[in-house]
């Protein structure tokens, strides 16, 4: 290793563990000042680094960052302005006896690092400002870029679409979003994520009295919430098939195209569930009713409530979802049960077309850095991945370079050390390209 090198990690580090010691767990809202502190922090270094640096601030939200670098005013085949997409806050630290490390401090072990929030997402952060300031120092930076660094990613993108259409004009000008808050299965293969499910999530109280009545009075008189909320799941799913039963469910999925499928086998091989987790899904959160402490209470419950969420594929709209969803239930409870159902959360699903050419062009410079790369969905939902997509309606490229066993959101968050400098280096090629 050169001087040289030496040097330039040794600033890579030193800003890394910074990064890593502010408490920026957006959940916690005592830690809000952690939050600020974190945003001065970054913007102080995209200063430093040459960018115009904008805030977008909401009471009691950790702030938007938005990060531009005008390098080429001729728009068209040879400047590009690329988006790049990733978040500054992370999970709570807790279980923290079940660390190895102090959850705040950047500790360097068996080649990995270790903290809360180096995998997700400071790391790769931190892996986007190294590169972009290598490119400018050496003069190859060949595009325009524009950061989007999001403060709650760990706590559902609540405040994500208001605060991004107020830049949405600059943002406009974006030609391709990378989200960089991704893994990969093993070191020697990059991995480009082309889809993401959807979520549509509810909560459905029945009530059937007003108060919990002695069951051997009331027994055979009066209905049972929980028992009617039991029927109808078993109504809306069939577990031996995992089979959605509700009418009309499944009219809009289309089947993965052939060039799709051929890279989702390909994947499928290193990952065998893989299929299953690209369909929708459905699952009960949760039941709250009744007698649920130590000992028997021989009682009706009054009510019960359960939530449930659907996981959706792209052609599946969560507003058509919600009205199909509503009408099942609205069929289904026998007249005269007193209910009420409300939608808690909506997430669009989306997906790349693999064609594109900026998915393919990552590809190549992948399998330089790589050996290979593998195309695939995946099962989870990204606030911030469906509102960029629906916003702007540009090519979403989702990848990241932490491997599996990085316990994200678990105690003792790692990330190799080598995947580290590796996605560096992928990072420049793909920003001088
Ligand atoms: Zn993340």
């Amino acid at each position: 290793m050169t001087n040289q090198h030496q040097n330039s990690n040794y600033k890579i580090l030193k800003l890394f563990s910074k990064f890593i010691s502010f408490q920026s767990v957006s959940t916690d809202h005592k830690r809000f000042d952690e939050i600020l502190k974190t945003v001065e922090f970054i913007k102080k270094e995209l200063i430093d680094i040459g960018f115009q640096v904008k805030i977008l601030k909401k009471a009691s939200v950790p702030p938007l960052i938005i990060a531009s670098y005008n390098f080429c005013t001729d728009r068209g085949k040879n400047c590009k302005t690329i988006g790049i997409y990733a978040h500054y806050d992370v999970q709570p630290e807790d279980p923290l006896d079940q660390w190895n490390t102090p959850p705040f401090e950047l500790t360097i072990k068996d080649n990995k690092f270790y903290g809360r929030g180096v995998a997700d997402d400071k790391g790769h952060i931190i892996q986007i400002l190294t590169s972009i300031k290598r490119l400018i120092e050496v003069n190859k930076l060949k595009n325009n870029i524009i950061l989007i660094f999001e403060g709650e990613e760990e706590t559902g993108s609540t405040h994500f679409e208001e605060l991004i259409s107020k830049v949405k004009r600059e943002l406009g000008k974006i030609d391709v979003f990378y989200l960089l808050d991704f893994g990969v299965k093993d070191k020697n293969c990059g991995k480009i994520l082309f889809g993401l499910r959807g979520l549509i999530g509810f909560e459905l109280t029945v009530q059937t009295a007003k108060t919990d009545l002695h069951s051997g009075i009331f027994g055979n008189m009066v209905n049972n919430p929980v028992q009617i909320i039991a029927e109808l799941l078993t109504k809306i799913k069939n577990n031996q098939t995992g089979k959605i039963l509700i009418p009309s469910f499944y009219k809009k999925i289309k089947k993965p195209t052939k060039n799709e499928l051929f890279y989702l086998e390909k994947a499928k091989k290193n990952n065998r569930d893989l299929l299953t987790k690209i369909f929708p899904s459905f699952d009960v959160n949760g039941i709250i009713s009744g007698y649920t402490k130590e000992g028997i209470k021989t009682i009706i419950p009054a009510s019960a409530t359960v939530k449930f969420s659907f996981r959706l594929i792209e052609e599946q709209n969560p507003n058509e979802i919600e009205k199909i969803v509503l009408t099942f239930v609205k069929k289904n409870l026998s007249t005269g049960i007193k209910y009420s159902l409300r939608t808690l959360a909506k997430l669009m699903p989306f997906h790349t077309d693999i064609d594109d050419s900026y998915i393919k062009k990552s590809a190549d410079i992948f399998k330089q850095v790589f050996d290979d790369v593998v195309f695939t969905r995946t099962g989870g939902s990204v606030g911030a991945a469906s509102t960029l997509r629906k916003l702007f309606k540009k090519p979403v490229v989702m990848t990241g370079f932490v491997l599996e066993d990085a316990n994200i959101h678990s105690p003792n968050e790692n990330y190799d050390e080598e995947m580290f400098f590796k996605g560096i280096i992928a990072l420049e090629k793909i920003f001088a390209q």
